[in-house]
């Protein structure tokens, strides 16, 4: 039982509207896919949605990691996750979305070689997840409209991007909030767009609208400021772009800086890592969500299968494939219904037909 062949498809998938943070905006998303074919059969998807801003990769790095990593693989067992992990790591260091892609393949092979769905493999606590859905930053008064647009959709959590300045921040979250009534949930995330001065004045401001948790409101390397926020803010904080590794979740927790984490398979590594950081977590009694870059289908079927599994990750931040114009999954993957993602019957992360004409030819073959 080995890995015979793996196969890397660089992807360019575009944004239904300009995606706009914090610190920048986006109209396309560049991934990477794999492929990975073992010699009994059974095929694995993966993918890397690299953030240059967060973890200082790109397509083209990720690709030259995979360049190293691909051939040592071959031959290699592709149930031994563990053992795979820990070599990717001592040929290549941090790379964590370039790794990650290969790790969401081997879990598809574990799912499709025991013949069950990811999520059951890996624990199944709950058959399914919901999600929310993220509003880019726009004007107050767009955001408040895109807001009731989603809850029409049938969403019952909002990610709100602020972050720009705090006066601005405070009123879209006032229109929003009338826009969406009082039984949606709002959650914001500033991308660190904030002073630790101005995210305390904005959280105070804010709390009146029933904010559930606070997304990484200060510069990432700004642990201090963290810390200070956390003590003045009536709102819990969430990590994200602090927290890429269980190294640093457990630096983090210990420094008491946080009140939840955001994992992200992008920041570290893949479901493996993943799942340790939701499990120290739990340790701790810090709830995690789970969230995303700009993956398509099957990286979110990914993190969606782990979120399904393990008990701890409590909340989803999972569509990016919904605010992507072009489908790079034909078949299988989740499907999203009133803002539950619900598992197929499939085996593995359920991907059941790719768009051949988006995936195009591999750029290269490793055997
Ligand atoms: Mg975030």
């Amino acid at each position: 039982m080995g890995i015979q062949q793996i196969e890397v498809f660089p992807v360019t998938l575009r944004y239904k509207e300009p995606f706009r943070i914090a610190p920048e905006a986006h109209t396309e998303s560049h991934n990477v896919i794999v492929k990975i074919v073992t010699d009994y059969g059974v095929i694995g998807w993966g993918e890397s949605s690299p953030s240059e801003r967060v973890t200082g990769e790109t397509a083209e790095t990720v690709i030259k990691a995979i360049d190293k990593i691909a051939p040592k693989l071959i031959g290699m067992c592709p149930l031994r996750i563990e053992q795979t992990v820990e070599m990717m790591d001592s040929i290549v260091k941090d790379n964590p979305a370039a790794k990650a892609a290969i790790d969401i393949a081997l879990h598809d092979i574990l799912g499709k070689t025991v013949k069950k769905p990811l999520f059951m493999v890996m624990g199944g606590y709950r058959t399914q997840v919901q999600t929310d859905i993220t509003l880019g930053i726009k004007s107050p008064k767009e955001m408040a409209k895109d807001a009731a647009n989603a809850v029409k959709r049938g969403f019952k959590a909002l990610k709100v991007k602020v972050g720009v300045n705090p006066t601005e921040d405070i009123e879209r979250i006032r229109l929003i909030r009338e826009a969406a009534g009082e039984e949606v949930q709002i959650r914001i995330d500033a991308n660190q767009g904030w002073t630790p001065k101005q995210a305390i004045t904005a959280l105070n401001k804010m709390e009146k609208f029933n904010i559930q948790f606070a997304e990484q409101p200060v510069p990432a390397e700004n642990m201090k400021g963290l810390i200070e926020v956390k003590k003045n803010s009536p709102i819990p904080l969430m990590a994200d772009e602090s927290i890429h590794s269980p190294q640093d979740a457990i630096r983090l927790i210990k420094a008491e800086a946080v009140d939840l984490i955001n994992i992200k398979l992008m920041k570290s590594g893949g479901i493996l890592k993943g799942r340790k950081i939701a499990e120290i977590a739990e340790a701790a009694n810090i709830p995690c969500m789970i969230g995303c870059m700009g993956e398509s289908e099957i990286g979110i079927a990914a993190g969606a299968h782990l979120a399904a599994a393990a008990k701890n990750i409590q909340y989803a931040d999972l569509d990016s494939d919904l605010l992507l114009k072009d489908k790079l999954v034909k078949k299988g993957g989740t499907k999203v219904e009133n803002s539950m993602r619900t598992f197929p019957k499939q085996n593995g992360l359920g991907i059941k037909e790719v768009n051949e004409k988006l995936l195009g030819k591999p750029k290269k073959i490793y055997k």
